[in-house]
This record gives structure tokens, sequence and C-alpha cells, in this order.
């Protein structure tokens, strides 16, 4: 069986991809399982696995160009921002995780005279990991960096919307020296090939990007199977909250950047920006401004100067125009854009509506299209209040120059990721997860190497008589 790959840019086919099978899941389970215990885990030195991951980001040094091409026409990705982006936060991620490799242990810890108490660090054995289209290459290198630093083999799951730069990694694995067995990648379908990762008694741990409504179903899956620990980084709502006092240029900017980047498919985009109503018809102003720039510069990703690309998929397309649809229905005014843009591929125009509702769709559910809802307010509290008035908790940002509000307002809102006076602006050494609804555990940073291990504390007794 396989499954169709299309260019967003020309919603033409490019290539077709094999589908894997719950077998097939099988087969690659039970080969990362004798990978882990014959040639990786602790067979395998720390020094030698960061080493690993280091060549593999060389590899992709190498590559960048050919990577980032197979990104943009895969995913609709802007050339540039396939290449800076995708491709280079993926290698400063290996590279981030290769230097953990050989520096994660144990404690000892004093208990008495008579014993030596110390704890292990130890990977949990094969673990099972399944990503989204958005960064597809990105989310990737989030999962594997950690889990192979810790010492655990991998069972994969591209989005099999996005499945071409996993294909080419995966030969850049076994060209990198990785043992055979330690990275397995299986394409296909959320309902079988991620579902059979689920539910699979030898998996000990899965590590999932996605939406909230499938972290449900795994989690499901874990509980029914064999209660194997599962991490989740799901969708969003984030509010963008500029105050009266904020550098309105800059705010203006990253405000754009936080909703318009990778054409709104961000589990961070700041769908809703709350604007004070000091500065609200200056900042409208200018935003619509740029929104209306990128509507210009709209077109092929790999076309010079292009700045806004395709929604990634006919499916994600008609998803954002029937919420684009909803907020015309509901009553709220289209500021900018609103329509599709152009009449071959997944193009839509940033768009941005004022005069919504709390109670309206585009108020309350993940778009993760090109749309934001700019909302005046007038008090520190109301808006705290309304931006938490949401299910989800993944990021927030906040603009203001006296930075005793600004912070004070950051560590009030419920998210996982709070940015101050910027925007998306994310780094390797910097946890990562949701709040609420938007996700258990943590990536990225020293954090996610605690949810790839597990901790056994060792009794050694030098002395005491029974
Ligand atoms: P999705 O949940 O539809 O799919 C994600 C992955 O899960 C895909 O590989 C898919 O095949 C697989 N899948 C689907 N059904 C499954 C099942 N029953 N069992 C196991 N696996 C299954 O999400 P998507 O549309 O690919 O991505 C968009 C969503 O991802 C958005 O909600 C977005 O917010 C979220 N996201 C979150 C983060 C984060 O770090 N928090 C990052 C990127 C994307």
């Amino acid at each position: 069986m396989v499954f169709r790959v299309t260019n967003p840019a020309s919603g033409k086919v490019i290539t077709s991809v094999a589908a894997g099978s719950s077998k097939d899941v099988d087969i690659a389970v039970n080969a990362a399982k004798q990978a882990y215990k014959t040639v990786w885990g602790l067979k395998c030195p720390g020094v030698t696995r960061g080493r690993l991951l280091n060549k593999l980001a060389d590899l992709l040094e190498r590559d960048m160009d050919e990577l980032a091409a197979l990104e943009a026409l895969d995913v609709g990705k802007v050339w540039d921002n396939a290449k800076n982006v995708d491709v280079g936060s993926t290698i400063a991620v290996l590279r981030y995780y290769a230097g953990w490799a050989d520096k994660v242990h144990g404690k000892t810890i004093e208990t008495n005279d008579k014993k030596l108490a110390y704890t292990r660090h130890e990977p949990y054995g094969v673990v099972g990991q399944i990503v989204p289209w958005n960064f597809p290459l990105g989310m990737i290198s989030w999962k594997i960096g950690p889990a192979l630093a810790t010492g655990n083999t991998v069972v994969l799951k591209p989005s099999e919307i996005t499945p071409l730069t996993a294909l080419r990694l995966a030969d850049l694995i076994n060209e990198a020296g990785f043992p055979p067995g330690v990275v397995n990648i299986v394409n296909g379908y959320g309902h079988t090939v991620g579902q059979a990762i689920s539910e699979h008694p030898l998996i000990e741990k899965v590590a999932f990007t996605g939406s909230t409504l499938t972290g449900r179903k795994i989690l499901k899956a874990s509980a029914e199977s064999n209660l194997k620990v599962v991490t989740l980084e799901l969708g969003g709502k984030s509010p963008t909250i500029i105050f009266d006092d904020a550098d309105v240029e800059q705010a203006v900017k990253w405000a754009a950047h936080g909703i318009f980047f990778n054409m709104g498919q961000v589990c961070t985009a700041g769908s809703r920006i709350f604007v004070q109503e000091g500065i609200y018809d200056e900042f409208l102003s200018k935003f619509s401004a740029i929104a209306k720039g990128l509507g210009a510069a709209t077109g092929d990703p790999f076309t010079p100067g292009t700045q806004h690309g395709p929604q990634v998929s006919e499916t994600q397309f008609n998803r954002v125009m029937g919420y684009i649809n909803s907020a015309k229905a509901e009553g709220a005014t289209v500021h900018v854009g609103g329509e599709r843009h152009g009449q071959e591929g997944y193009f839509i125009q940033p768009t941005i509506f004022t005069e919504t509702r709390p109670d309206m769709k585009i108020v309350q559910e993940e778009i993760f299209g090109p749309v934001a809802a700019v909302i005046k307010f007038k008090t520190e509290d109301e808006v705290v209040e309304a931006a938490n008035n949401t299910a989800y908790g993944l990021a927030c940002n906040v603009f203001s120059e006296n930075l005793s509000r600004a912070l004070r307002v950051a560590h009030s809102l419920e998210a996982g990721t709070a940015w101050v006076n910027c925007a998306q602006a994310g780094e390797v050494c910097v946890p990562f997860g949701g709040y609420k609804q938007s996700g258990i555990g943590r990536e990225l940073g020293e954090y996610a190497l605690d949810t790839y291990t597990q901790v056994k504390g060792v009794h050694v007794n030098i002395g005491q008589k029974m």
C-alpha cells in the first residue's frame, strides 16, 4: 500500500510513499529491542552516542540545500525559512543533545555509614515517537536528539502528509554509522502505524506531537496496553498582549511574526491579539500593513522574494477556510484578507478579524492558519482573565516597556512558554511544553533528558548486619 505526497503550492502529486502496517511496526520494534540489548543503551558509551549525533549533524549541514528543498516542496515552506529555521534548528538540536550524551548521570545519596546509595538514570529501551507535518525535520530532531543521547532506541512515525525529509534523514542516519535497529522510521497513517506504536507492549514510552484529539487517543491506548509513559506536545490558542506602554513598532513586527510565521501552522501561533485601547488604532493600522505586505509577497516557496506560502494540504486549506467563513457568519469583521489567494494550490491570504466575541469559534479553537483576531482591552486584570479563558496553555507573548508589569503578566498567564517583548523565539536549551490541554512533559533543554530516562535507586550494604 502507498500514500500520495502532494506539493501544496500546485496541488499536484509529487510521489508516492510506502504506507507501513502494524506488522511493520512490530518488525521495527523487535529490531529496536535487539539493537538496544546488543549495541546501544548500556552497550554503547555516551561519548560514542554523542559522536554519532554530531556526525549526523555534519551530514545535515553538508546536505542543507537538498533537505531544505524537500521541506519547501513537501510542506510549502518559504525556501529561506526551510533552510535557516527548519534545517538550521534541526542541526542545532542534534548538536545540543550530542553534547549531553556523556553527561547524563545519577547521584550518590548520603544515608548512613553502613550503606552506599546512588541513582542511575537508565534509558527506557525502545521508545515510540509520533510527529506532525508542520516542522517535519525539526520535530524529529526534538524527538531523536534526547532519546538517542540517553541511550534509547527509536521507532518513529512521520506525518503521512510530509514524509520526504524523514526518508532522506534515514539515509543519513545510516551514513553517519548508527548501528542497524537504533533508529527505525515507519511511514504510514495514524490509525494504523500510529495506533500500533501507541499499543505495542515492548514500547515503554511514547513521545507525541500533534493535535489534542490524537493526544487523548494515545493516552487511552497506553492505558489500555502496557501503561507506557506518555509525553504530549499538543495544540494551542496563544494570546499576544500588547500594552499601551509597549514599543509599538517592535510589537507590531513580533505579533505579525507570532501569527503569520509558517503560514500560521505553528502550535504557538499568537492567534488572539489583545491590544490596549490607547494604541489600538495605531497597532491595527501598522499590523494590517504587514499582513497586506505578506499578502503581496505570497507565492511559490522557491521564488525569490516570496514571504508567504500555501497551507500544507487541501484538508488544512478547507479547515482554515471553514474557520474564516464561520467568523464571517458569526458577525466578525474581516479587516484584511479572508479569501483564498490564487486559483492553484492551497494559498490563503493573511487574515485579520476585528469585532470578535469571546464565544466565537475563531477565538476559542485552534485554527492553525494565518488568521488573527485583534481584540481591544482596557485593564491588566481584564486581559489576563480573557487570555486565560481557553482550554489550552502552550505559550503567551507580552509586550510592555514596563518590565515589572510585563513579568507580572507573564507569570499570571497559564502557559508553558512566556515570551516577553518577542514571539516564536524558542531556544534549544530552554524547555518547551504545555499547561492545561496543551500537553504533558517538556521537550528541549536539559528537561527533555528526564523524560527519556527512568531513575533507579541502588542501595549497597557496606556493613549493616541482620
Ligand atoms: P495530528 O494529531 O492529526 O497528527 C499528528 C501525528 O499523529 C501524525 O503523524 C498522525 O499520523 C498521527 N496520528 C493520527 N491519529 C493517530 C492515532 N490514532 N494514533 C497515533 N497516531 C496518530 O496533528 P497534525 O494535524 O499532524 O498537526 C497539527 C497539530 O499538531 C496541531 O494541533 C498543533 O498545535 C500540534 N502541534 C503541536 C506542537 C507542540 O509542540 N505542542 C508542535 C507542532 C504541532
